[in-house]
């Protein structure tokens, strides 16, 4: 395919795109593309500087379970959340999503966090 034939391929779906059959297409597509393991490596390496099989190892020796309650995959609704430091970027491990927002919201503070212990041990 020459240049100016190309051109014309990329207006012609572009038009196509912008119309309803076309949007709902390309969703579909974006979907598809979205369960599979290839978005999800590409996310990973993206946004934590891991592999899937990085992942999976992790998962592995987690047993499935979140590093800090202990709830397993199966018990919750999203997939582990991947934790990791946001100063350094090293990747701790994985958490469910309520033990991953504690952390934040402390802060990773580990005062706050003993002192949290220690407030639930004195008021039960
Ligand atoms: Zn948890």
């Amino acid at each position: 395919m020459n240049e100016k034939a190309k051109e014309s391929h990329r207006k012609a779906s572009r038009k196509y795109n912008e119309t309803k059959e076309g949007k709902e297409t390309r969703k579909k597509a974006y979907q598809k593309y979205r369960s599979t393991n290839k978005h999800l490596n590409k996310t990973l390496q993206r946004m934590y500087g891991i592999t899937l099989s990085q992942w999976q190892e992790m998962f592995e020796k987690q047993k499935g379970c979140c590093a800090i309650c202990g709830t397993h995959q199966v018990e919750l609704k999203i997939t582990l959340n991947v934790d990791h430091c946001h100063e350094t970027d090293k990747v701790r491990g994985l958490l469910c999503s309520g033990c991953n927002k504690a952390l934040g919201l402390i802060k990773t503070n580990v005062r706050t966090a003993k002192g949290m212990v220690k407030y639930i041990d004195n008021c039960c």
